[in-house]
Protein backbone atom coordinates (compact mmCIF):
# COMPACT_ATOMS: atom_id res chain seq x y z
CA UNK A 1 0.00 0.00 0.00
CA UNK A 2 1.29 3.53 -0.83
CA UNK A 3 -0.10 6.85 0.60
CA UNK A 4 0.46 9.70 -1.15
CA UNK A 5 1.59 13.01 0.61
CA UNK A 6 0.27 15.74 -1.96
CA UNK A 7 2.21 19.21 -2.41
CA UNK A 8 1.09 22.26 -1.77
CA UNK A 9 0.51 22.65 -5.39
CA UNK A 10 -1.48 19.82 -5.72
CA UNK A 11 -3.68 20.79 -2.60
CA UNK A 12 -4.51 24.12 -4.07
CA UNK A 13 -5.67 22.92 -6.95
CA UNK A 14 -7.49 20.41 -5.12
CA UNK A 15 -9.34 22.55 -2.91
CA UNK A 16 -10.36 23.89 -5.82
CA UNK A 17 -12.03 21.39 -7.13
CA UNK A 18 -13.89 20.54 -3.22
CA UNK A 19 -14.85 24.12 -3.80
CA UNK A 20 -16.72 23.30 -6.82
CA UNK A 21 -18.32 20.19 -5.94
CA UNK A 22 -19.60 21.61 -2.94
CA UNK A 23 -21.43 24.37 -5.26
CA UNK A 24 -22.88 21.54 -7.03
CA UNK A 25 -23.94 19.56 -3.93
CA UNK A 26 -25.69 23.17 -2.85
CA UNK A 27 -27.46 23.49 -6.02
CA UNK A 28 -28.61 19.97 -6.32
CA UNK A 29 -30.16 20.64 -2.72
CA UNK A 30 -32.22 23.24 -4.10
CA UNK A 31 -33.99 21.05 -6.93
CA UNK A 32 -34.00 18.14 -4.75
CA UNK A 33 -38.42 17.70 -4.50
CA UNK A 34 -41.19 15.72 -5.11
CA UNK A 35 -42.16 15.10 -8.68
CA UNK A 36 -38.16 15.74 -9.92
CA UNK A 37 -37.09 12.65 -11.53
CA UNK A 38 -33.01 11.25 -10.32
CA UNK A 39 -32.60 11.68 -13.91
CA UNK A 40 -32.93 15.54 -14.05
CA UNK A 41 -30.84 15.26 -11.14
CA UNK A 42 -28.25 13.91 -13.00
CA UNK A 43 -28.72 16.34 -15.96
CA UNK A 44 -28.22 19.15 -13.98
CA UNK A 45 -25.20 17.93 -12.05
CA UNK A 46 -23.37 17.56 -15.44
CA UNK A 47 -24.27 20.26 -16.86
CA UNK A 48 -22.67 22.08 -13.36
CA UNK A 49 -19.74 20.30 -13.47
CA UNK A 50 -18.69 20.83 -17.02
CA UNK A 51 -19.99 24.63 -16.70
CA UNK A 52 -17.03 24.41 -14.04
CA UNK A 53 -14.54 22.97 -16.13
CA UNK A 54 -14.28 19.66 -14.77
CA UNK A 55 -15.31 16.31 -15.35
CA UNK A 56 -17.80 14.08 -13.68
CA UNK A 57 -15.59 11.26 -12.50
CA UNK A 58 -18.34 8.92 -11.87
CA UNK A 59 -19.45 8.63 -15.70
CA UNK A 60 -17.47 5.86 -17.08
CA UNK A 61 -15.54 4.83 -13.95
CA UNK A 62 -16.09 1.03 -13.95
CA UNK A 63 -18.93 1.47 -16.65
CA UNK A 64 -21.06 3.48 -14.50
CA UNK A 65 -23.79 4.98 -16.85
CA UNK A 66 -24.38 8.59 -14.74
CA UNK A 67 -22.84 11.83 -13.68
CA UNK A 68 -23.64 11.23 -10.17
CA UNK A 69 -24.96 8.12 -7.92
CA UNK A 70 -28.38 8.77 -6.81
CA UNK A 71 -29.73 6.28 -3.68
CA UNK A 72 -33.06 6.24 -2.76
CA UNK A 73 -34.78 5.17 0.65
CA UNK A 74 -33.42 1.44 1.24
CA UNK A 75 -31.03 2.34 -1.76
CA UNK A 76 -27.40 2.50 0.11
CA UNK A 77 -25.04 3.75 -2.78
CA UNK A 78 -24.23 3.47 -6.56
CA UNK A 79 -27.87 4.14 -7.11
CA UNK A 80 -28.89 4.73 -11.47
CA UNK A 81 -30.21 7.98 -12.24
CA UNK A 82 -33.45 6.98 -14.11
CA UNK A 83 -36.19 8.96 -15.17
CA UNK A 84 -38.62 6.75 -13.89
CA UNK A 85 -37.54 7.18 -10.80
CA UNK A 86 -39.21 10.01 -9.62
CA UNK A 87 -39.18 11.64 -5.97
CA UNK A 88 -42.00 11.45 -3.31
CA UNK A 89 -42.84 13.57 -0.72
CA UNK A 90 -40.97 11.86 2.71
CA UNK A 91 -38.57 9.89 0.57
CA UNK A 92 -34.45 10.56 1.49
CA UNK A 93 -32.45 10.79 -1.34
CA UNK A 94 -28.42 10.40 -0.86
CA UNK A 95 -26.42 12.23 -3.99
CA UNK A 96 -22.98 10.88 -4.26
CA UNK A 97 -21.05 13.49 -6.81
CA UNK A 98 -17.11 13.58 -7.73
CA UNK A 99 -15.37 15.62 -10.08
CA UNK A 100 -11.73 15.81 -12.02
CA UNK A 101 -10.29 19.12 -11.78
CA UNK A 102 -6.76 19.60 -13.81
CA UNK A 103 -5.98 16.21 -13.17
CA UNK A 104 -7.14 16.10 -9.34
CA UNK A 105 -10.33 14.84 -8.24
CA UNK A 106 -12.94 15.47 -5.02
CA UNK A 107 -15.15 13.34 -3.94
CA UNK A 108 -18.48 13.94 -1.68
CA UNK A 109 -21.67 12.60 -0.79
CA UNK A 110 -25.25 14.66 1.15
CA UNK A 111 -28.58 12.89 2.03
CA UNK A 112 -31.08 15.41 1.72
CA UNK A 113 -34.81 14.87 2.37
CA UNK A 114 -37.40 14.86 0.00
CA UNK A 115 -40.55 17.17 1.36
CA UNK A 116 -41.48 16.38 5.12
CA UNK A 117 -40.29 13.48 5.87
CA UNK A 118 -40.67 10.94 8.88
CA UNK A 119 -38.55 11.79 12.53
CA UNK A 120 -36.72 8.39 11.58
CA UNK A 121 -35.62 9.32 8.44
CA UNK A 122 -34.49 12.32 9.97
CA UNK A 123 -32.68 10.59 13.29
CA UNK A 124 -30.74 8.70 10.34
CA UNK A 125 -29.64 11.38 8.28
CA UNK A 126 -28.42 13.68 11.57
CA UNK A 127 -26.79 10.85 13.02
CA UNK A 128 -24.82 9.76 9.57
CA UNK A 129 -23.66 12.98 9.24
CA UNK A 130 -22.96 13.49 12.48
CA UNK A 131 -20.81 10.32 12.19
CA UNK A 132 -18.42 11.74 9.64
CA UNK A 133 -17.75 14.12 12.31
CA UNK A 134 -17.19 11.82 14.80
CA UNK A 135 -14.72 9.99 13.11
CA UNK A 136 -12.52 12.98 11.66
CA UNK A 137 -11.75 13.89 15.36
CA UNK A 138 -8.70 11.48 14.83
CA UNK A 139 -8.19 13.09 11.05
CA UNK A 140 -4.81 14.65 12.72
CA UNK A 141 -1.39 13.42 12.11
CA UNK A 142 -0.17 11.27 14.94
CA UNK A 143 -3.26 9.85 15.00
CA UNK A 144 -3.80 5.89 13.22
CA UNK A 145 -6.45 5.56 10.88
CA UNK A 146 -8.38 3.46 12.22
CA UNK A 147 -9.21 5.04 15.23
CA UNK A 148 -11.42 7.27 12.19
CA UNK A 149 -13.47 3.95 11.77
CA UNK A 150 -13.93 3.21 15.58
CA UNK A 151 -15.35 6.68 16.48
CA UNK A 152 -17.76 6.43 13.25
CA UNK A 153 -19.00 2.91 14.26
CA UNK A 154 -19.34 3.48 17.98
CA UNK A 155 -21.51 6.83 17.30
CA UNK A 156 -23.37 4.66 15.10
CA UNK A 157 -24.47 2.13 17.45
CA UNK A 158 -24.57 3.92 20.23
CA UNK A 159 -27.63 5.69 18.22
CA UNK A 160 -29.24 2.09 17.35
CA UNK A 161 -27.89 1.98 13.73
CA UNK A 162 -25.60 0.14 11.51
CA UNK A 163 -22.24 1.12 9.49
CA UNK A 164 -21.93 -0.75 6.14
CA UNK A 165 -19.12 -2.89 5.79
CA UNK A 166 -19.03 -3.63 2.15
CA UNK A 167 -17.96 -0.42 1.05
CA UNK A 168 -15.51 2.19 2.65
CA UNK A 169 -13.88 5.51 2.36
CA UNK A 170 -10.42 5.80 0.41
CA UNK A 171 -7.88 8.29 -0.53
CA UNK A 172 -8.05 10.19 -2.76
CA UNK A 173 -5.79 12.31 -5.43
CA UNK A 174 -5.23 11.81 -8.78
CA UNK A 175 -7.29 8.82 -8.68
CA UNK A 176 -10.34 8.53 -7.36
CA UNK A 177 -9.55 5.59 -5.21
CA UNK A 178 -6.30 5.61 -3.35
CA UNK A 179 -4.83 4.11 -1.00
CA UNK A 180 -5.88 3.72 2.16
CA UNK A 181 -8.85 1.88 2.11
CA UNK A 182 -10.88 3.82 5.39
CA UNK A 183 -13.62 1.31 6.90
CA UNK A 184 -16.62 2.72 8.93
CA UNK A 185 -16.32 0.55 11.65
CA UNK A 186 -14.28 -0.88 14.26
CA UNK A 187 -10.62 -3.00 12.69
CA UNK A 188 -8.30 -5.52 15.03
CA UNK A 189 -5.52 -2.98 13.59
CA UNK A 190 -5.28 0.66 14.39
CA UNK A 191 -3.77 1.18 10.52
CA UNK A 192 -1.36 3.47 9.22
CA UNK A 193 -0.36 6.63 11.03
CA UNK A 194 -1.44 9.72 9.30
CA UNK A 195 0.93 12.47 8.05
CA UNK A 196 0.29 16.09 6.71
CA UNK A 197 -0.57 16.05 3.06
CA UNK A 198 -2.85 13.13 2.92
CA UNK A 199 -6.29 13.92 1.15
CA UNK A 200 -8.87 11.02 2.39
CA UNK A 201 -12.79 10.90 1.63
CA UNK A 202 -14.53 9.79 4.72
CA UNK A 203 -18.05 8.38 3.88
CA UNK A 204 -20.19 6.33 6.21
CA UNK A 205 -22.96 4.38 4.99
CA UNK A 206 -25.57 3.92 7.61
CA UNK A 207 -28.61 1.57 7.82
CA UNK A 208 -31.40 2.05 10.41
CA UNK A 209 -31.38 -1.72 10.50
CA UNK A 210 -28.65 -4.29 9.93
CA UNK A 211 -25.38 -3.68 8.25
CA UNK A 212 -25.48 -5.88 5.25
CA UNK A 213 -26.52 -5.26 2.02
CA UNK A 214 -27.17 -6.55 -1.50
CA UNK A 215 -26.45 -5.82 -5.20
CA UNK A 216 -29.80 -5.00 -6.94
CA UNK A 217 -29.52 -6.83 -11.38
CA UNK A 218 -28.19 -3.45 -12.66
CA UNK A 219 -25.48 -4.62 -10.76
CA UNK A 220 -25.02 -1.21 -9.02
CA UNK A 221 -27.40 0.14 -6.64
CA UNK A 222 -27.01 -1.55 -3.27
CA UNK A 223 -29.66 -1.71 -1.36
CA UNK A 224 -30.20 -2.41 2.46
CA UNK A 225 -30.90 -6.74 2.55
CA UNK A 226 -33.08 -5.68 5.02
CA UNK A 227 -35.46 -2.90 3.19
CA UNK A 228 -34.34 -0.48 5.87
CA UNK A 229 -33.39 3.20 5.09
CA UNK A 230 -30.33 4.08 4.77
CA UNK A 231 -27.85 7.53 4.58
CA UNK A 232 -24.63 8.91 3.08
CA UNK A 233 -22.59 11.25 4.10
CA UNK A 234 -19.13 12.14 2.54
CA UNK A 235 -16.65 14.77 2.24
CA UNK A 236 -13.00 14.51 0.70
CA UNK A 237 -10.80 16.11 3.26
CA UNK A 238 -6.95 17.15 4.15
CA UNK A 239 -4.84 15.46 7.02
CA UNK A 240 -2.81 18.73 8.36
CA UNK A 241 -0.48 18.94 11.64
CA UNK A 242 -4.60 20.34 13.36
CA UNK A 243 -7.79 20.04 12.60
CA UNK A 244 -8.54 18.49 8.90
CA UNK A 245 -9.36 20.92 6.35
CA UNK A 246 -12.42 19.93 4.82
CA UNK A 247 -12.20 20.25 0.97
CA UNK A 248 -15.46 19.74 0.09
CA UNK A 249 -17.24 21.24 3.14
CA UNK A 250 -18.97 24.41 1.08
CA UNK A 251 -21.00 26.55 2.78
CA UNK A 252 -22.94 22.68 4.29
CA UNK A 253 -23.41 23.80 8.22
CA UNK A 254 -20.87 21.76 10.30
CA UNK A 255 -22.90 20.46 13.52
CA UNK A 256 -21.88 22.29 16.78
CA UNK A 257 -21.03 19.58 19.25
MG1 LIG B 1 -16.07 8.08 -2.07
Amino acid sequence: MSVSIKSEREIEIMRDAGKILAEVHEQLAELVQPGISTMDLNRKADEMIRKYGCIPSFLNYNGFPASICTSVNDQVVHGIPDKKMILQEGDIISIDAGVIYKDYQSDAARTHAVGTISKEAKDLMEVTKQSFFEGIRYAKAGHHLFEISAAIEDYVVAHGYSCVRDLVGHGIGKEMHEDPQIPNFRQRKRGIRLSPGMTLAIEPMVNIGRYDVCVLEDDWTIVTEDGSLSAHYENTILITEGEPELLSIGNDPVPKK
